[in-house]
């Protein structure tokens, strides 16, 4: 997809890329831990939820976060 990239200074192509959030409960190792972050996940509506989207330059590599709706949260 074509965005505006600030290093190029020029529209250019991009690649999208979702990465998951970090959850609190991702430190916590325990089996228990594990099903509070599953249970957590459903709570809030699935994994998309939990999701950052990035799109990247393609010509020079630069990352930026584009996030639709809950970026503050
Ligand atoms: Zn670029």
């Amino acid at each position: 997809m074509i965005r505006y990239c600030k290093r190029c200074k020029a529209p250019t192509e991009h690649k999208e890329s979702l990465v998951r959030k970090p959850s609190s409960y991702d430190r916590d190792k325990s089996i228990a831990g594990r099903c509070m972050l599953l249970i957590h996940e459903f709570i809030n509506g699935g994994h998309y939820y939990n999701m950052n989207r990035y799109v990247t330059c393609t010509i020079c590599g630069k990352k930026v976060l584009e996030n639709m709706g809950n970026e503050f949260e």
